[in-house]
């Protein structure tokens, strides 16, 4: 045992959540420690300004979603700015070998697609996935059953593999629409690209703060009761955990991670909170960045946003609507097959994700070279384990409210996955689930006030 660090309250945890949290503490006059086992903070928003340095490049979040929620106000008021990313208006949709963008589906042309097709995947089906009934089947079930035209049912598949990381046979009917019956904004129609990256909100938003932030420090176990919480967290490497003792705590760790016990908790979390852990799933993603030598894309299909062929990547265009940005496409994996390719070799990896390219565009068009890549494999990361959290077959957001549930009077918990409002899985939900911990633990700590300090 190195040391003994006594605070009010330890945030366990250096992402949105954590980082809303301690802001909060923070400007409430709470004294409070972050221990955060990697080197940076921001978890699972992270950029990259190295690949093409005028176009910072998101590994993690990729976008803003919505045009009210909480992530434009930090945005703005820390001098930062966001631009419209036109996701599904500039879009082109790979038909049987044609190009096609998202207005002209609705026409009678394209095998499978045309105006019904287009009515039902942008309207009829997402109205009655809102409206199903028990019992609950899985996407793929419910889309066998309703038998729409192949069109419809591609633009429905596209929709909810990026929105849960997931593969149509392992994401539920009711859960989903629940949460988005829930969710205060129309998710996907509105996105906006943050310029300056994710990682430099958080930086900036950390600053009045960043003395309390312990980067490298693992935490390895847990031990609470009613007094309050003894944390041993220390390098991944190092023998002997240092010892942070608080009166309460707050766990924003990853679903994955608590999926995969690798923290101990001591006593072990009531069950309750363990079969919310099991039942709610982690879906998985990884945005692979290609820079390309000359944009000949961008000279044959003109500014696009993203072109999709039906597989599990969408190949999303950052620097759509910008001048003289380096071609980039942005390559994001979901499901089965992200977790496999993230098991193949960098190499192999990048073939696999140009051969996809190459099958959405017209047969003989040239791709054109790869420069360069960037990627973080988020399904091979010890602490996310997966990219984020989505609703299975049978569960519903009750099971995201039992997640979040305090554990007696020491022992909170924020992150996406305990977003039960229908923002799970986002930055802005992360960040409201971080100032709900916040607000929990304030309170308590008032209840507390007049109590003996800790010794
Ligand atoms: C590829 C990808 C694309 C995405 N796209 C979008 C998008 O476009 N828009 C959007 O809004 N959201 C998006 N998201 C989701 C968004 O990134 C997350 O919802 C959000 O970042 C989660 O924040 P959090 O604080 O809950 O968790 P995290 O950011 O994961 O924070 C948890 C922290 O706990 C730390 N930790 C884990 N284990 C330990 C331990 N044992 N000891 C100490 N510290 C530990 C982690 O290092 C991490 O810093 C995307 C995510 C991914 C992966």
């Amino acid at each position: 045992m190195l040391s003994e660090l006594s605070t009010d309250a330890l945030i366990l945890g250096a992402g949105s959540a954590g980082l809303a949290c301690a802001e909060a503490l923070h400007k409430a006059g709470i004294p409070f420690r972050v221990l955060e086992g990697r080197d940076r903070i921001g978890g699972r928003a992270f950029t990259d300004y190295g690949l093409a340095p005028e176009l910072p490049l998101e590994l993690g979040a990729q976008m803003v979603h919505g045009r009210h929620v909480v992530t434009h106000q930090w945005i703005r008021e820390v001098g930062l700015s966001v631009r419209p990313w036109p996701v599904s208006q500039r879009a082109l949709f790979s038909v049987d070998g044609r190009l096609c963008r998202l207005p002209w589906l609705a026409f009678p042309g394209y095998p499978g697609f045309g105006f019904r097709s287009f009515w039902a995947g942008a309207r009829t089906l997402p109205r009655r996935l809102q409206s199903a009934t028990a019992p609950d089947v899985s996407l793929a079930d419910f889309l066998e059953r309703e038998a729409p035209p192949l069109g419809a049912r591609r633009l429905v598949e596209l929709l909810h593999a990026h929105v849960y990381a997931a593969d149509a046979d392992e994401i539920g009917v009711l859960g989903p629409g629940e949460e988005e019956r829930r969710a205060a904004e129309e998710f996907g129609y509105r996105n906006f690209r943050l310029e300056g990256g994710y990682t430099e909100l958080f930086r900036r938003r950390a600053q009045a703060f960043q003395d309390r932030i312990h980067l490298g420090t693992t935490v390895r176990a847990i031990r609470y009761d009613e007094a309050g919480v003894t944390v041993e967290a220390g390098p991944a490497d190092a023998a002997d955990p240092d010892v942070f003792r608080a009166r309460a705590a707050v766990v924003t760790f990853p679903l994955g991670v608590l999926k995969a016990g690798t923290v101990e908790f001591d006593p072990p979390l009531p069950e309750s909170k363990l079969a919310a852990i099991r039942r709610i799933a982690f879906g998985q993603g990884y945005a692979l960045q290609l820079r390309f030598a000359g944009s000949e894309l961008k000279d044959r299909l003109g500014d696009f946003s993203m072109v999709w062929g039906g597989g599990a990547t969408t190949f999303h265009r950052p620097g759509v609507l910008h001048r003289n940005v380096p071609e980039v496409i942005s390559a994001f994996t979901v499901g089965r097959e992200a977790a496999s390719r993230s098991l193949l070799s960098a190499s192999d990896r990048l073939q696999a994700t140009v051969a996809e390219l190459s099958a959405a565009l017209p047969s003989g068009f040239p791709v054109g070279t790869v420069a360069s890549t960037s990627v973080h494999l988020w399904p091979q990361d010890p602490f996310a384990r997966g990219a984020y959290s989505f609703l299975p077959v049978g569960v519903g957001p009750e099971e995201r409210q039992a997640l979040a549930e305090p554990v007696g009077r020491t022992l909170y918990f924020a992150g996406e996955a305990t977003e039960w409002h229908g923002d799970s899985a986002t930055i802005h939900g992360a960040i409201a689930t971080g100032l709900r911990a916040a607000a929990e633990v304030q309170r308590e700590l008032q209840l507390q006030a007049g109590r003996a300090p800790l010794g």
